[in-house]
C-alpha cells in the first residue's frame, strides 16, 4: 500500500481536469485493504477509483482517493459450453474483452473498448451494442469497510439494472469490488447481434453470420467513428443517461414530439411509423421507453457546441469534451445548460452518468 498525501488526480481520470486530493492510496491486494481498514482510513470520507473513466474531478477533492490496482486473471473450462473467468479489479476490461475474443468465449464482444477497469464495470452494470454486464455476470468479490470482511455477491445481490446497481447507490457505496466472475459462453453460442448500427455495418460488410471477431471489430469501428479518444480529447464518454419514460410521460412525449426515436425498454429500437416489436403498435402508455438523450441534445440545437474551454461531441451529442484547458467546473456549467435546455423544451430531465466528486 503507498499513501502520498496532496496528490493529483489529473492522471487518475480522463477528463484530465486539474484536482488535487487530500491523500491518495494505491490499494493492490485483499491485505493492503485489511491494513487500510485496521488504520482507520476508512473512517473519514474516502472514494474508490479505477481508471476514471466515468469520473469528473473538480478542483479539490476534500476525500481519500483509493486507487484500485488489484491485478489476476484466472478462468476454468467447466464444458463445452461454459467458461468461468475471474478477474481482479485493476485489470483493464477491454484486456478481458480481447482475451474472450481470441479464445472463442462469447457474452462480452460487444463490450469491446468500453475503457475502464473491471472492478468499475458491475458499479455502473456496464453496457453498449446491445450486451449488458449483468447477462453474463456470475459473481462480484468486495471488501466491506465498515465491518472489514470481504463477501461474494450472487448478481440478484448486487442490485442491477440500466446503468445502475448496489454499487452505485448510496447503500452500496462501503463496498470495494476487488474481483468480479464472469460466466462465458463455448461452442454453443449462438451470435445474433441486434443493436441497429452493428447490424447495419455487417449487412454492409456482407456479413450474415458474423464471428466474435467481426462483432468485435466492428463495434471498434463503429466506436472509433463516433467517440473522441481520451488522450487527445479529455472526455468520460456519454455524460447522461438515456432518460427513461414511463406511462403517461411516455405517451405526452410520443404525441408531442412524433418524429422522435426511442426505446422499447430492453427491447429494440422503434423508429416512428414503424411497429414496435412486442405488441404491434406504438402507444406506450403502459410501457417504459427511453430516449437517446443524444437526439434530445442534438434537437435543442447544442450537438458541436464549442464554448471555447468545452464541448459537445459533433459526433455524439453525449459526449462532452475539451481540448485539455477546462476545467471541471467548465464543463458541469455546460452540463447544467444543456439540461436546462432540454427540460425547457422536451419536459425532459437529464441524469448524469459521470460521477463528479471535489469542489471549486
Ligand atoms: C470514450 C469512453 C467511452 C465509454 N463508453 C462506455 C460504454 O459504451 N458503455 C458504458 O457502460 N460505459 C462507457 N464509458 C464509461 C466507463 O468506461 C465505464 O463506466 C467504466 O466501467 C468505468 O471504469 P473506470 O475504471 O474508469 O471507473 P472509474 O471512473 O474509476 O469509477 C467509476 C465509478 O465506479 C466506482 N468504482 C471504481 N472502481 C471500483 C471498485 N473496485 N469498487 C467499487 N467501486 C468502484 C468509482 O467510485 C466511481 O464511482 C465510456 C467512457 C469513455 C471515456
Amino acid at each position: 500500500m503507498n499513501r502520498q498525501t496532496q496528490a493529483s488526480l489529473q492522471a487518475y481520470h480522463s477528463f484530465r481536469c486539474p484536482s488535487i486530493t487530500e491523500e491518495e492510496v494505491s490499494i493492490r491486494s485483499e491485505d493492503d485493504l485489511m491494513e487500510a481498514y485496521r488504520l482507520g482510513l476508512f473512517n473519514e470520507p474516502w472514494i474508490v477509483l479505477g481508471h476514471g473513466t466515468n469520473t469528473l474531478f473538480l478542483p479539490r477533492v476534500s476525500e481519500r482517493v483509493f486507487l484500485m490496482q488489484f491485478e489476476g486473471f484466472e478462468h476454468e473450462i467447466l464444458n463445452d459450453d461454459q467458461i468461468h473467468v475471474t478477474v481482479g479489479a485493476g485489470v483493464e476490461w477491454d484486456d478481458l474483452v480481447e482475451w474472450s475474443i481470441s479464445q472463442g468465449y462469447g457474452g462480452i464482444e460487444a463490450m469491446i473498448r468500453i475503457p475502464g477497469t473491471c472492478g468499475a464495470a458491475p458499479v455502473q452494470n456496464i453496457g453498449a451494442y446491445g450486451q449488458e454486464l449483468d447477462h453474463v455476470l456470475h459473481g462480484v468479490r468486495a471488501f466491506d469497510t465498515q465491518k472489514g470482511v470481504f463477501h461474494d455477491f450472487t448478481p440478484d445481490e448486487c442490485g442491477f439494472s440500466y446503468r445502475d446497481s448496489l454499487f452505485k447507490r448510496p447503500e452500496g457505496r462501503h463496498w470495494i469490488i476487488t474481483s468480479i466472475s464472469l460466466r462465458l459462453h463455448g461452442a454453443s453460442y449462438q451470435i445474433r447481434p441486434t443493436y441497429p448500427s452493428l447490424v447495419a455495418s455487417l449487412n454492409e460488410a456482407g456479413i450474415s453470420n458474423p464471428t466474435l471477431k467481426d462483432v468485435g471489430q466492428h463495434v471498434a469501428a463503429i466506436r472509433a467513428s463516433k467517440l473522441p479518444n481520451p488522450s487527445s480529447q479529455p472526455n468520460a464518454g456519454s455524460f447522461f443517461k438515456n432518460p427513461v419514460l414511463r406511462g403517461e410521460q411516455a405517451s405526452r412525449f410520443m404525441a408531442q414530439f412524433p418524429e422522435a426515436p426511442w426505446f422499447e425498454l430492453e427491447v429494440g429500437m422503434s423508429i416512428p411509423g414503424v411497429e414496435t416489436e412486442d405488441d404491434g403498435t406504438r402507444d406506450a402508455s403502459s410501457h417504459a421507453i427511453k430516449v437517446p438523450a443524444g437526439w434530445l441534445i442534438e434537437h435543442v440545437g447544442l450537438k458541436g457546441e464549442w464554448n471555447g474551454r468545452v464541448g459537445v461531441w459533433p459526433k455524439q451529442a453525449l459526449v462532452l469534451y475539451h481540448q485539455g484547458e477546462a476545467t471541471g467546473v467548465d464543463i458541469l456549467e455546460l452540463a447544467s445548460r444543456i439540461q436546462d435546455k432540454v427540460r425547457q423544451t422536451f419536459g425532459v430531465e437529464l441524469e448524469q452518468e459521470v460521477r463528479v466528486y471535489g469542489v471549486e
